[in-house]
């Protein structure tokens, strides 16, 4: 198979971003691998982007520095030349769940840094890349995702910073999207609900409780790294080439009113 160009997936060393970064492999991506301290974990993605036949190229930066993501756009168009997508992928959830009246500005900083601001100017880098490509005919139909959160407008009063993050996220979409449309760039949403991954590890037992006994999903299991992958493989082979700004849930259901 030839390559379907190149993408850029943050947060790719594990979880959704890993799972995302496998999905585009498979359907004929060349894969930048980013990630903030598991140099390890990267590495295995990257191997196992290897053995599906395409290229990964890893590299460590933190989203929320800039210098860091100047790195990242430079070295991914060393490696390949081109920027056909971008996933903003990498998120951190707060180190505790503290509850609105008690959180710490330190936290808010912290995630509003990694969560909003790093993909917010890291897609401003991209963007210009990719309005410069798409000018001189290098690059076809250039896409950026963003991975928010029901957290969007779930109001979660334990975790107040990671809300409003996920928040400014989604407002972030519209905006690029918005923007972007004139150079033949679409700019999608996708609003996970509740994934089996590392950041949920330390709330499996509540969420066990709330999906199996009291329904908190019409669809009754835990959402799968490969679910929020399909997704973006859809959005990523071109199937939605008339939307844009557009949220694509993944959630199980979660979203929809009931009575
Ligand atoms: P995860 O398992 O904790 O993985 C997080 C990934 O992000 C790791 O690859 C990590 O790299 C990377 N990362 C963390 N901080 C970074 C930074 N400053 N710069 C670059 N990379 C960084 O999380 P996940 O559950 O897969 O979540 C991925 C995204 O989905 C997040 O944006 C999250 O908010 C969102 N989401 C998750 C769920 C869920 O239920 N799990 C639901 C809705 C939305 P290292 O391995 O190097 O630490």
């Amino acid at each position: 198979m030839g390559s379907n160009g190149a993408a850029i997936v943050t947060g790719a060393s594990r979880g959704i971003g890993r799972g995302i970064a496998l999905a585009l492999a498979g359907v004929g991506f060349d894969v930048v691998v980013n990630y903030a301290r598991n140099a390890g974990a990267a590495e295995e993605v990257g191997r196992e982007i290897e053995g599906l036949g395409r290229r990964a190229w890893l590299v460590r930066a933190d989203v929320s520095v800039g210098a860091d993501r100047e790195r990242l756009v430079a070295v991914t168009l060393g490696a390949f030349g081109r920027i056909d997508l971008l996933v903003n992928n990498a998120g951190v959830a707060p180190d505790v769940r503290a509850d609105l009246l008690e959180a710490t500005e330190e936290s808010f900083d912290r995630l509003i840094n990694i969560n909003l601001k790093g993909p917010y100017f890291l897609t401003q880098l991209v963007a210009r890349e990719m309005v410069k490509k798409t000018g001189t005919g290098t690059v076809s139909s250039s896409k950026i995702v963003n991975i928010t959160s029901v957290s969007a407008y779930a109001a979660s009063v334990n975790r107040g910073d990671y809300c409003v993050a996920k928040a400014g996220l989604a407002m972030m979409t519209q905006l690029y999207a918005a923007r972007l449309a004139e150079h033949g760039i679409n700019v999608y949403e996708i609003r996970p609900g509740v994934i089996e991954t590392d950041m949920t590890g330390p709330v499996k037992a509540k969420y066990d409780e709330l999906i199996f006994e009291k329904g908190l999903t019409p669809i009754r299991r835990w959402g799968r790294t490969e679910d929020v992958a399909k997704a973006v493989v859809a959005v990523a082979t071109d199937l939605l080439p008339f939307s844009t700004g557009e949220v694509i849930n993944v959630d199980g259901g979660f979203h929809m009113r009931r009575l």
